[in-house]
């Protein structure tokens, strides 16, 4: 793990070098869906301060498990409206904003529980059905509401570059909804791209979030849904 570690900074060393940015503008977030809560445990240890789950059934008992640790928790899947109470009960960040309902349900959630939930707009890069985001169109909409709504706070953008296609334009495009959002929402300035296959180009197109587990943490064993 700390081999692991070590490789990924390095890679984010000299992808920052060569795109001319500091280092101290990433925050890296450890992925750690499937892995159990000893080994979020080691990579705190370890000094990681960010981690990244994308199912609230896996991720509530392992937050809970990890609770003495200082970890920001990071949603990062797919979320159901009936899902937002748990996840407001231990997340900080919520990646996977992508419609107004979660963003009334997130915002019901995050008030109860007396939290305030920072909250990511998911941009869908090719429009393909069934992996979450919205359409480009309908991000200002859904920022506009985010920013509005109680116990919510407006972060920014995130996206997953589209399967099998080069990273570039997708993580470009995506730059320049994050730019526009900006000009309304000065302080939405995440941006939340880049995995272990391609942090680097995220980081050459302006990524602030790298959501990475495979090259920390090895395979992952295929789940059985
Ligand atoms: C699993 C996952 C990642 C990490 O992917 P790796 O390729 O293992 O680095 C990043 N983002 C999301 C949304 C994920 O579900």
């Amino acid at each position: 793990m700390a081999e692991g570690i070590a490789a990924v900074r390095a890679r984010i060393a000299a992808a920052c070098a060569a795109a001319g940015r500091d280092e101290g503008e990433l925050t890296l977030i450890a992925v750690t869906k499937t892995f159990p809560a000893s080994d979020v445990r080691l990579l705190a240890g370890l000094g990681l301060t960010d981690v990244g789950e994308n199912r609230d059934q896996e991720a509530r008992p392992k937050a809970a498990d990890c609770a003495d640790l200082p970890l920001t928790w990071h949603f990062v899947g797919r979320l159901q409206t009936n899902k937002a109470r748990a996840v407001a009960g231990y997340a900080g960040v919520v990646h996977s904003v992508d419609r107004p309902r979660l963003v009334s349900a997130l915002s019901d959630a995050a008030v109860r529980a007396e939290r305030t939930l920072r909250c990511l707009v998911q941009v869908s890069l090719d429009e393909a059905e069934g992996r979450g985001g919205a359409s480009p169109r309908d991000v200002p909409r859904i920022a506009d509401e985010i920013a509005a709504a109680s116990g919510l706070e407006l972060g920014g953008v995130m996206a997953v570059a589209p399967l099998g296609a080069d990273p570039a334009p997708a993580f470009t495009r995506l730059a320049g909804i994050a730019a526009e959002l900006r000009g309304n929402h000065p302080d939405a300035r995440i941006v939340s791209a880049g995995m272990s296959g391609d942090l680097e180009q995220a980081i050459a197109c302006g990524a602030t979030h790298l959501r990475v587990g495979t090259a920390l943490l090895g395979g992952r064993r295929a789940i059985v849904r």
